[in-house]
């Protein structure tokens, strides 16, 4: 990389440590031709999609809307919010890892309802309903006689 300084093109490293946890890399450089010496830090860049709602409007990505939403749908659910956590490290893992710099709102619910299916059939379902409207009502109604054959309430 450029030397800051002179603008030579070519530096020496000499010194590389990882920082922040492992998540950054720092690396000392020396300048090969006026010997300053300067720092830089190296991420990988995941960065978290923008989310496109339906009608059309974007907003950030809100990990405590998405976290707001799935407690209500496990509310009195036999999930620890250790479980939650994990579920939810896992949807924002998904996301960044998509590449994309926008996201359909849709495809959260998805991935969503995908976790929520693991966790809870209950909660999977009341999800679904609210987040999902259901292509017919009766497909909701069969949902829930199901589960409720299988033994949940
Ligand atoms: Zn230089």
């Amino acid at each position: 990389m450029r030397c800051p300084f002179c603008d030579f093109e070519d530096t020496k490293v000499i010194d590389s440590r990882l920082v922040a946890e492992g998540g950054q890399v720092r690396r000392r450089r020396e300048c090969l031709q006026c010997g300053e010496r300067y720092t830089t830090f190296e991420t990988a860049e995941l960065v978290m999609p923008r989310v496109v709602k339906s009608d059309g409007k974007r907003a950030p990505f809100d990990e405590d809307k998405l976290r707001a939403g799935m407690m209500r749908a496990l509310e009195k659910r036999p999930v620890s919010m250790e479980e939650l956590e994990a579920a939810i490290t896992r949807i924002s893992h998904r996301l960044r890892a998509t590449g994309e710099r926008e996201v359909p709102a849709r495809q959260i619910g998805e991935l969503v309802m995908e976790e929520l299916r693991e966790l809870d059939d209950v909660a999977h379902v009341r999800f679904a309903s609210v987040y999902r409207s259901f292509q017919d009502i009766s497909d909701f109604r069969a949902e829930v006689e199901r589960l409720e054959k299988a033994g949940h309430k």
